[in-house]
C-alpha cells in the first residue's frame, strides 16, 4: 500500500504549502487560540456563526506541517456547514485519532473525505497532538460564539 501512503503524504504536504482559508475574521466572528508545547505548534481559529451555521472559518498560526495541514483540512471540511454536523465532524475526526473521551456513537456515514490522510499520524502517539490541536481551538471558538 506504498501508493496510498504516498497520496496521503501529498495531501498533507498540499495543505500544508497552500493552506485553505489561512487568515482572520473580525467581529462578530469570534477566536480561540491553542498550542502545543509539545511541538511548538501554535493556531488560532476564528469561527462566524450565523442562525446555527459555520459561515465562515479561518485560521493561522505555526508549526510543522500535520498541525497547519490539519487545520487547513479541517476548516475546507466545516465551511458553511450547521454547527451540529461540524461537531459530529470533530467527533468522528477525533475518534479516528483514538482521542475521543465521548462514548457517544460515531456517525459512521459521515465522510471525512482528505482528512483520511491524517489516520497514519495514530502511529506517531507524539504528533496526535499536532494534528488535533486545530480541532481541540475550534471547539474552544465555538463555545466563545455561545454554541
Ligand atoms: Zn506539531
Amino acid at each position: 500500500m506504498a501508493g496510498l501512503e504516498d497520496l496521503y503524504r501529498e495531501i498533507i504536504l498540499d495543505h500544508y504549502r497552500t493552506p485553505r482559508n489561512r487568515g482572520e475574521l473580525d467581529a462578530p466572528a469570534v477566536s480561540a487560540e491553542g498550542h502545543n508545547p509539545l511541538c511548538g505548534d501554535e493556531i488560532r481559529i476564528f469561527v462566524d456563526v450565523q442562525n446555527g451555521i459555520v459561515t465562515d472559518v479561518r485560521f493561522n498560526g505555526s508549526g510543522c506541517s500535520i498541525s497547519q495541514s490539519s487545520a487547513s483540512m479541517m476548516t475546507s471540511a466545516i465551511k458553511g456547514k450547521p454547527v451540529d454536523q461540524v461537531k459530529a465532524i470533530v467527533k468522528k475526526f477525533k475518534s479516528m485519532m483514538t482521542v475521543d473521551e465521548d462514548e457517544s456513537p460515531v456517525d459512521e456515514s459521515l465522510n471525512l473525505g482528505d482528512l483520511e490522510a491524517l489516520q497514519g499520524v495514530v502511529k506517531f502517539p507524539v504528533r496526535i497532538k499536532c494534528a488535533t490541536l486545530g480541532w481541540n481551538t475550534l471547539l474552544d471558538a465555538l463555545t466563545t460564539a455561545g454554541q
